[in-house]
């Protein structure tokens, strides 16, 4: 088998051009009958690396899957796809489960999904030895080690598969995977001096935003309005709040679901499947949710609280826009979320160790929100991938922050602490800077220290800014046990009282943030008008089928296909399938629907006098089609017939039928077509004219052309 074979199945059945990064050398590797360890970001492909060898090589490939919801989405994907997959696990009843173990028998199935439960039991063992096994993909293969916090203790039992199966190769892949956890899936594997391959772990389309969090109920509401029926999560760390949120939003007019541990197991089924089906847009959840849904067109990710570590942060993060269309996060970050989760790994139990690992990884958590640097830099940095450009992509490098000398400002900060017994939290130092006249200052006598009023020239949220870079720089630092009171440190002292230079960044200004709100009220990746209305009309078309066939609608296509058909406008089976994503099978199947939906388009804003791209070929079309003459035509489009013949020849082209008799016969067919080799694409119709001494009209010419791609798309069809 070679990667042409592997490029054409990937063009076919999954209607892609090219391969991603390390998807090629991955596949050439199963191939080669290696062993394989792949670490890749959710979203960056993973599971083409397995597919397209499974429907290229000899019979059936088995892929361990723990996550059952997700197993039933993949093979109804491929199925779409038109590749022949099936699934055993405990959801299946007995008949069907005899069903499927006929056609495994039969040979008929090129993807086997199964449990892990399900392959290491005695009863699937007979079953297992009976097929013709071209590989074993093992997804989510981090679940084998115990040290990750996803672990299936019937994942260790795998290494049955290369005891048995020595010389069927196993390619293992996962998202998350440390040294420590890959070195574990290779030899609890027992795989053969493995090729590893790790991919670039940035995600690019997905822009990375961190906010303060205050008035984040309105900040939220601000961004659903710029998101209208966009899908999209918000992360909580309480059930509650999951709960009132929802039910807040809903009171606003959103329309928005929660999910929570508390809910029964159908509830949460409920709320998964209208998310999946785009029933429910939005969905504020905690963090188990989405766990086990490959929904592609994730639009946005909120994190409403802090996450407790950057892994989770990014891997939640890592559920939005896995179709590559541009997606957002946005972290709202507070003081209140550090110190309470601090609180809460301080007063549970686990082990002092154990403890102090959470907290540091918590202290990175914030450190990431805090820092002026650029977000992405940091997360990669964190998961030890060399990143060092700016991603023009996350909140700092759009907007970096505004350097200044500090050392006056951050004077203030610290004389205001010291002068209050260093016994407030970042609240009360803000309001006494900023001369606040609430009572309990006046009762706690703050409003007579010399520093009261001091700070007036930043607001609230800029000395919240600036004071969590003063702890960031060290120069003061948070008593955890002392009710969270913030202490002047060394370093602080010395810019107190030995006037050291420090320098503090500000917050972007309003002026600018107002330039980032119209630039994020575009929708991501689309430009305005017929364009965005005709993808609305896709979506809604998308959704409709997805109902009639009882599928996911992402499952017809997914939003990066129903943009790239919004642009492009393919208005015929051969411009369809030029565009990514749309394979044979799904041009079999949907093709009709959506090119009739793209030519209504077209004919109502021909109709009401736009001129649209693609209008002119679909109006000649549409009369030549009700039987009018083609110099009829050409008069009532005020055209010439040259021009009426030669949309037809396009028509032709991309796969309709055209009665060309009049202008060429078969035979004259054959013999221009016999001579097109000796001329350069784009053909020039005037140098084959005169190439044959103009013995076939520029009419013959055209269809000449237009017969051979015509046949030369068909053929690369199959
Ligand atoms: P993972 O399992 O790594 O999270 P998937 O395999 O689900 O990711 O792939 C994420 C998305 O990218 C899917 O919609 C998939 O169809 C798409 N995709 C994968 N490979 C390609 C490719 N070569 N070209 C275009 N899209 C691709
Ligand atoms: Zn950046």
């Amino acid at each position: 088998m070679t990667l042409t074979h592997a490029r054409e199945v990937l063009k076919k059945v999954f209607g892609y051009d090219a391969f991603r990064p390390l998807q090629a050398e991955i596949i050439q590797t199963v191939y080669d009958r290696r062993d394989a360890l792949v670490l890749m970001p959710t979203g960056g492909g993973k599971s083409i690396c397995f597919q397209v060898p499974a429907l290229t090589l000899e019979g059936t490939a088995v892929v361990v899957s723990p996550l059952i919801a997700l197993m039933k989405d993949q093979v109804e994907s491929l199925r779409a796809n038109g590749a022949s997959a099936a699934f055993i696990n405990s959801m299946l009843d007995a008949s069907a489960a005899r069903n499927v173990e006929d056609d495994l028998l039969a040979g008929r199935i090129k993807l086997l999904y199964v449990s892990p439960e399900k392959l290491v039991s005695q009863s699937f063992q007979p079953l297992l030895r009976r097929l013709k096994i071209s590989l074993f993909a093992i997804d989510e293969a981090h679940c084998i080690s115990a040290w990750g916090h996803d672990f299936r203790p019937e994942y260790t039992q795998l290494k049955f598969l290369k005891e048995q199966f020595p010389d069927v190769p196993v390619i293992a892949l996962t998202a998350t995977a440390d040294k420590l956890t890959r070195k574990d899936i290779a030899d609890q594997l027992q795989l053969h001096d493995p090729a590893i391959y790790i991919a670039s772990f940035d995600r690019p389309n997905i822009s990375l935003t961190v906010r303060p969090g205050q008035k984040k109920f309105e900040q939220i509401v601000e961004f659903l309005k710029k998101h209208p029926g966009q899908s999209g999560i918000i992360y909580c760390l309480a059930r509650k709040t999951c709960s009132d949120l929802s039910d807040k939003l809903n009171a606003r007019g959103f329309k928005t679901g929660f999910y929570h541990a508390e809910l029964s197991p159908r509830e949460r089924n409920q709320v998964q499947e209208d998310f999946i089906n785009d029933r429910v847009p939005v969905i504020c959840a905690t963090i188990a949710f989405g766990m086990g849904i490959d929904k592609s067109n994730v639009r946005f990710i909120i994190h409403y609280n802090l996450p407790r570590n950057l892994e989770g942060y990014y891997q939640e993060v890592g559920r939005g826009g896995r179709d590559g269309l541009p997606a957002e996060a946005l972290l709202f970050f507070s003081y209140q979320d550090v110190m309470a989760y601090r609180q809460m790994v301080e007063e549970g139990e686990a082990s002092a160790e154990q403890k102090e690992l959470k907290i540091a990884k918590l202290d990175r958590m914030y450190q990431f929100a805090e820092a002026p640097v650029c977000r992405r830099k940091t997360v990669l940095h964190y998961f030890g991938e060399a990143f060092d450009h700016n991603c023009n992509n996350c909140d700092v490098c759009k907007n970096p922050p505004r350097q200044f000398d500090g050392t006056t400002a951050a004077q203030k900060a610290l004389s205001a602490l010291l002068r209050m017994q260093e016994k407030v939290g970042m609240n009360m130092l803000v309001d006494v800077l900023r001369g606040s006249r609430r009572r309990e200052i006046s009762e706690l006598g703050y409003d007579q220290i010399k520093t009261y009023g001091a700070g007036r020239e930043y607001g609230f949220d800029e000395w919240q800014f600036l004071i969590s870079q003063m702890l960031h720089l060290g120069l003061i630092e948070i008593a955890y046990d002392e009710k969270n009171c913030l202490k002047v440190t060394e370093a602080g002292r010395a810019v107190l009282y030995n006037n050291q230079k420090t320098n503090l960044a500000l917050p972007p200004k309003p002026e600018e943030k107002a330039a980032e709100k119209a630039a994020a009220a575009r929708t991501p990746g689309r430009t305005q008008g017929l364009r965005d209305e005709l993808f609305d009309r896709l979506v809604a078309l998308r959704r409709k089928i997805g109902q009639q066939q009882g599928v996911p609608p992402y499952i017809v296509f997914s939003d990066a296909t129903l943009e790239e058909m919004a642009q492009k406008r393919p208005i015929s089976d051969a411009d369809l399938l030029f565009v990514s994503g749309v394979g044979e099978r799904k041009l079999q199947l949907y093709g009709d629907a959506f090119i009739e939906e793209i030519r209504r388009f077209v004919r109502e804003k021909s109709g009401e006098g736009q001129s649209v791209q693609g209008s002119t070929y679909l109006l000649t079309w549409d009369m030549y089609k009700a039987g009018r003459p083609i110099n009829e035509i050409a008069r009532a489009r005020e055209i010439s017939t040259t021009t009426v013949v030669s949309h037809l020849a396009v028509m032709y082209e991309r796969g309709e039928l055209v009665d060309f008799s009049a202008w060429a016969s078969p035979e004259t067919l054959d013999f221009i077509q016999g001579a097109l080799h000796q001329f350069e694409e784009p053909y020039q119709l005037k140098e084959i004219y005169e190439h044959f001494e103009q013995r076939f009209s520029y009419e013959a010419i055209r269809f000449a052309i237009a017969d051979a791609k015509r046949k030369k798309w068909k053929q690369q069809q199959g």
